[in-house]
């Protein structure tokens, strides 16, 4: 025995020799040999979606989180509450026999624009800390492939001026101009990883720049919720309970938005692409809309026409959105989840959740 524990509902106890030569775990669970990965912000909503996706590929995961996942228990065989600020927890998030095989280093203190917009501070620190930490964890156990979950924040504001800006390329990171805080951290572990990767002490990175992801299981109330999920929680409410819908600015501002399975899809693709070895991807949908046309659509799915009233609030950039000409090129792919299919099960999902807070009632 390895000395790994299997959790995980339907994997039952089954022969896991250790092949020492390549220092991987051989399983006969659907013929295919096991990968170990580890999954960062495994608690959280990309992560928990992600330890699922592996699981059902037969994986061995292990997940990392301050928290558990909040709205169902997580698929991982090994989930552990770790503070990755902390050097010593990290290196005991990584300290696995024979090392990992994938990590997706998803971990970050993050949210919508009404939270990143408002503690620069918190969040260049706490994100700095959790990757300077992470990613020397990761050189020191000797990990095979290594993903950052980097983001469109990375961009400079000058090239997102305008609502119909055009798409933002990957070679448009320098001169370097990111968004205040949350994109500094992330411009800043890009080049962590790439100098770790050049110094040969990574030898296999990813750096993938998310455009917002949407989807069930999210955060959608408290403050740190994105556009979608507030617009549907507020849809919801507003249906149920009357009054109308309230939007940030003139709800001009336009972006993009990427179903979470189009994100798994992406992550899985971009890992298996050696080509993308240090070198930064896109990984969004590239149909910009307006927030008030996210509101139409959202208030269509629900089968209602609210009226919007324009308020005060976080914007963030005028115009946003992702060049996949790169992405496509690479891979043969691109997400295509439409809007009005993604964000059905995800309005449902917070609809239901809404009602079983009583904020229906
Ligand atoms: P999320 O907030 O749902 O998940 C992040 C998780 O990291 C949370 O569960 C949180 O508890 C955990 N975390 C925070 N501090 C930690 C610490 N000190 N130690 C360990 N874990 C800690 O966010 P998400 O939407 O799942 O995003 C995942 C990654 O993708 C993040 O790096 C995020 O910056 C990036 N990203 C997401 C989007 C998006 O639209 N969701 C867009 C661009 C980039």
């Amino acid at each position: 025995s390895h000395g790994l524990k299997w959790s995980s509902e339907g994997l039952v106890a089954i022969h896991v020799p250790w092949d020492t030569d390549r220092g991987r775990i051989v399983g006969e669970w659907k013929g295919t040999t096991m990968d170990r990965v580890l999954v960062t912000g495994a608690g959280g909503f990309i992560g928990h979606h992600l330890v699922k996706r592996l699981k059902g590929q037969g994986h061995w995961v292990r997940g990392v989180d301050i928290k558990e996942p909040e709205f169902e228990p997580t698929a991982a065989d090994e989930f552990l509450l770790l503070d990755l600020r902390d050097p010593v927890q990290a290196a005991a998030a990584f300290d696995v026999e024979g090392g990992f095989d994938d990590v997706y280093g998803l971990a970050a203190d993050m949210g919508g624009m009404g939270f990143i917009s408002n503690h620069h501070s918190l969040i260049l620190h706490n994100n700095l800390l959790i990757n300077v930490n992470s990613i020397e964890a990761a050189a020191r156990t000797g990990v095979r492939r290594y993903l950052y979950t980097s983001s469109a924040c990375i961009y400079p504001a000058g090239a997102q001026t305008t609502t119909d800006a055009p798409p933002l390329r990957e070679d448009q990171a320098y001169p370097a101009d990111p968004e205040d805080g949350y994109g500094w951290e992330k411009l800043t572990t890009e080049k962590l990883a790439y100098y770790y990767h050049e110094d040969g002490l990574l030898p296999n990175i990813r750096i993938v720049r998310f455009h917002n992801v949407y989807g069930p299981l999210g955060t959608w109330n408290g403050g740190r919720e994105k556009a979608p999920a507030a617009l549907c929680r507020k849809t919801a409410i507003a249906k149920y309970k009357g009054g109308t819908l309230e939007i940030w600015g003139d709800g001009e501002q336009t972006r993009s938005f990427m179903y979470i399975e189009d994100c798994l899809d992406g992550l899985e693709r971009i890992m298996a692409a050696e080509e993308l070895n240090n070198v930064p991807v896109n990984l969004g949908r590239d149909r910009m809309v307006s927030i008030n046309e996210l509101a139409g659509i959202i208030g269509d799915i629900a089968g209602v026409d609210l009226e919007i009233e324009h308020v005060e609030g976080a914007l963030g950039v005028r115009g946003r959105n992702s060049d996949n000409t790169f992405l496509n090129e690479v891979l043969g792919w691109e997400p295509q989840i439409s809007l009005e299919v993604g964000l059905q099960p995800t309005y449902e999902w917070i609809e239901q959740q809404a009602k079983n807070d009583g904020l229906l009632d």
